[in-house]
């Protein structure tokens, strides 16, 4: 599996918002730490696991918190943003709020 660069791993957020109809975060330092985190687990694990979430071990076990997650629809509905706050509804970003701390859905479904 080729390793991503971070570049590569921002197009892939950027179109993962674009057609999902999320905004990405517009705190510019911490979507890149996140998309760090998501360039390590691609190139450590060859799929892009949550940055926020550890490895259950494989991917089969992994498949839902693989981004964007199982529950980030659900959530960025209800809550405004994902568990990580990679991904905004546009409501919620316009309002220009703070995402806040959620439940991890991994734990609560
Ligand atoms: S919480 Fe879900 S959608 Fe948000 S960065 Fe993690 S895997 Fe992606």
């Amino acid at each position: 599996m080729p390793e991503k660069s971070l570049e590569q791993v921002r197009t892939f957020a950027s179109m993962v918002s674009a057609k999902q109809g999320w905004a990405l975060n517009t705190d510019e330092d911490f979507v890149t730490s996140l998309l760090e985190g998501l360039m390590v687990n691609w190139n450590r694990y060859g799929y892009f696991l949550c940055p926020c979430r550890d490895s259950e071990g494989s991917r089969e076990l992994d498949a839902k918190t693989i981004c964007p997650c199982a529950w980030s629809r659900a959530d960025i509905e209800g809550h405004g943003h994902c568990y990580c706050a990679l991904y905004l509804s546009h409501s919620f970003a316009e309002n220009g709020r703070e995402p806040g701390s959620i439940p991890d859905g991994r734990y609560s479904t």
